[in-house]
């Protein structure tokens, strides 16, 4: 038997070079030991085989590799989504996005929504199980398409997965689509966190020059593939929102901020004509 209090303590240490923050090591309890934080508290003592399996993990995530990446999951709005190396770990400022498609296709009958770059899956099945649009999502990389197909599955998610670059495999019109692209300029991948920039998928972070390729894209085909009235909800990094509004003529745009109060995610809906 080990103190409980003191097993977390030599987890701490072996992940102290990696950009954990303080709760990691009570996660990592939490994962063995299939409990809650709260329940942990209560916890005294773990048995040998509890904090060998801890020290495993641990490890593991010593090397650099996410703590999503190492378990194999991570939560989207309380729902579970499997990751591994072919997808972006979902983010909490990505589960804002959802939340806002959410809100905005909950009045909406008969409605469909597209998921660009759909990655893990997390936003297209967030939206199927929290909406009752129709929902279709594509991605460029074969092998992402695989786990958002498994993660859909596993939520019993009715999703029409398309491999697609950005729209070419794309057709309809939609009342939003929705969208957390690539967006770090290329140049500052390098300078990344080597969690992200050696263990994510290089093409689900390169937005290009300027990071902002795919927002061009996103803009240049919104007319073709939006029903009018219908909205672009993209998610953005930390300076980019403006320059996007900036190429989104003929859309009422706002901004909404994350937690951080970093401008994060764009609105856009498509002005009817008259
Ligand atoms: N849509 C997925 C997510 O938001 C993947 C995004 C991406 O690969 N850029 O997590």
């Amino acid at each position: 038997m080990t103190a409980l209090r003191q097993a977390l303590e030599s987890l701490k240490e072996i992940i102290r070079d990696t950009d954990a923050d303080g709760s990691e090591p009570d996660w990592i309890a939490c994962y063995v030991l299939k409990c809650g934080r709260a329940a942990l508290r209560l916890k005294k003592e773990i048995s040998d085989d509890e904090f060998s399996a801890m020290l495993k993990i641990a490890k593991e995530r010593a090397t650099g590799r996410s703590l999503s990446q190492v378990l194999g999951y991570t939560e989207f709005l309380g729902l579970e989504i499997s990751v591994n190396e072919n997808v972006l770990c979902p983010r909490p400022e990505t589960e804002l996005l959802a939340e806002q498609a959410i809100l905005f296709l909950k009045d909406k009958k008969n409605a469909r929504a597209l998921d660009l770059c759909t990655g893990s899956g997390c936003i297209a099945i967030a939206l199927s199980v929290f909406s009752k649009a129709e929902i279709c999502a594509s991605d460029i990389s074969e092998k992402a398409l695989e786990t958002a197909k498994k993660n859909a599955e596993k939520h019993n998610a009715e999703i029409e997965f398309v491999l697609s670059d950005a729209f070419d495999g794309v057709s309809g019109k939609f009342d939003l689509i929705v969208s957390n692209p690539p967006y770090i300029p290329s140049k500052d991948i390098e300078g990344l966190d080597r969690e992200v920039k050696d263990f994510e998928p290089r093409l689900a972070l390169d937005g290009g020059e300027d990071g902002l390729d795919f927002y061009r894209i996103i803009a240049a085909n919104a007319d073709k593939y939006l029903k009018d009235g219908g909205a672009l909800m993209l998610e953005c990094g930390q300076g980019q929102a403006r320059d996007i509004i900036k190429m989104l003529s003929g859309f009422d745009c706002a901004i909404v901020n994350d937690l951080q109060g970093i401008e994060r995610i764009v609105k856009a809906v498509k002005k009817s004509v008259r």
